[in-house]
């Protein structure tokens, strides 16, 4: 088969290498002038390895992408830290990424605390999720731990990945899944995520696929049996087309797609993200890597990742590498903001971490925003999720809001990338 892949992300890629290993022609279009989407780094001169324009880290139970890396012969590469994960609480730190250190979470009276140790136990046993996707995060995490511990822990977990427009509609499969999944020991590879994404890009180019970099791709036809794309300056004419665009893109570059379809796409809830890297000249915080800052407390974005408290400041020439996050939705301000003026916002919320904090310790700076970057899943999800066969024949959809119920990631742009290479090739 002649196979067209548009985007060269996680998905796009294993796709692709699957593909070329059955022996099929791929070519992969990527709108952007590097390879790796969501996952891609970026590089400064002074630094050994690139860095993730939005942080990233893998869990040791991310089984599908630490078995790819098995296959490219690359597991040497990975490597699994265990950093200090913490909540920012009334302008104090707590680290709180295991049982003991919940324990010790004094804003909270020790029933609560014990409460939110035994909720979460039972969470991690629990393997049927499915009821849970009937009944929202909100709801079920009030009731189990209690309105105090859910004010202070579990609803500024919600507001900071969802909002205050979504975080009540979130279902509760989606926040097991999260608790269930994670690990002390986070993982990392060698050269960072992009040397990974190098990797892909070059085992599918030596097994006979194309990527091509700048080509956007404006529109996507069924024409006699086969799909036709309009790229910019051009087209190609592909048996079958995987797309790993968002929905939203999908249905817009479509216009033969089925109204019923369609308006399934569109009704697909997602935000946005925006992040702001400040390499600094000195540490900012005392060996956190992550921390939790709750929008409550007027701190202007909602997760600061020091990287180079989890990866050593030596692979970055001694810059001390800080992320200030935030999931937005896509018309929120700071998506047109310059970088100036977010730092300029953000800035306040770094000496509320670090008192001593002074603007002058900003060697550099770079911002990254992206509209399609963490899918809300609502009630009873699972059934609103598009397969990945669309109406058209010959044409796939395989995104993000099609992950569930685990936060999407690149372990799940893996697992969806060898599916749709699987359903692909058995339906040649
Ligand atoms: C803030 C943030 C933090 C994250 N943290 C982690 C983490 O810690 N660990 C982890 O594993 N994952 C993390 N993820 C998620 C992970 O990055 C994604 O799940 C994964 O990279 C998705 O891969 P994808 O290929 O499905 O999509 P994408 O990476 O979005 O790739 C899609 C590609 O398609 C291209 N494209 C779109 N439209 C067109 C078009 N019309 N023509 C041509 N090309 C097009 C895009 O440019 C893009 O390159 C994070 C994501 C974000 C935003």
């Amino acid at each position: 088969m002649n196979v067209g892949i548009i985007g060269a992300g996680i998905t796009g890629l294993t796709a692709a290498y699957d593909l070329t290993r059955m022996g099929h022609q791929v070519t992969i279009y990527e709108a952007r002038p590097y390879a790796g989407g969501l996952a891609a780094g970026f590089s400064d001169p002074r630094w050994e390895w690139p860095l993730e324009r939005f942080y990233h880290h893998w869990f040791a139970s991310d089984r599908e992408v630490l078995g790819l890396i098995d296959e490219l012969g690359a597991s040497a590469r990975t490597f699994f830290p265990r950093p200090t994960t913490s909540i920012y609480h009334q302008g104090h730190i707590y680290p709180f990424d295991s049982p003991l250190r919940v324990l010790r979470f004094t804003p909270l009276p020790l029933i609560d605390r014990l409460r939110v140790g035994v909720v979460t136990l039972y969470l991690r046993m629990l393997r049927n999720w499915h009821p849970l996707e009937r009944v929202t995060a909100a709801e079920w995490t009030r009731r189990a731990v209690g309105q105090r511990a859910y004010e202070v822990l579990w609803k500024p977990l919600l507001i900071s990945k969802f909002g205050e427009q979504n975080y009540q509609d979130v279902n509760m499969a989606w926040f097991w899944a999260r608790l269930y999944k994670r690990t002390p020991r986070l993982g990392y590879f060698e050269g960072g995520f992009q040397g990974l994404v190098d990797l892909l890009v070059e085992r599918v180019r030596a097994q006979g696929g194309v990527v091509q970099l700048n080509t956007h791709v404006r529109g996507i036809y069924p024409t006699e049996g086969q799909i036709k794309l309009k790229l910019d300056g051009g087209e190609a004419q592909h048996n079958q087309v995987i797309a790993t665009c968002s929905p939203r893109a999908l249905h817009v570059r479509t216009p033969a797609l089925p109204p019923d379809y369609a308006t399934s796409l569109d009704n697909l809830k997602s935000m946005g993200a925006v992040v702001l890297i400040l390499a600094l000249r000195h540490r900012l915080t005392d060996g956190h890597y992550w921390i939790n800052m709750p929008k409550s407390e007027g701190i202007p974005f909602m997760g600061l990742v020091e990287h180079t408290n989890y990866i050593s400041p030596e692979h970055y020439d001694g810059d001390h590498l800080v992320y200030c996050g935030d999931y937005l939705e896509p018309e929120h301000p700071y998506f047109s903001y310059s970088k100036e003026q977010l730092l300029e916002t953000y800035l306040p919320g770094l000496v509320r971490v670090n008192p001593d904090f002074r603007p002058d310790w900003v060697r550099a700076s770079w911002m990254f925003t992206e509209p399609y970057a963490q899918p809300v899943p609502t009630l009873d999800h699972s059934r609103n999720i598009p397969p990945l066969r669309t109406p058209i024949p010959g044409l796939w959809a395989a995104n993000m809001s099609q992950v569930y119920p685990w936060d999407r990631g690149t372990n799940y742009a893996v697992e969806l990338g060898r599916r749709v290479a699987t359903a692909l090739g058995a339906a040649g």
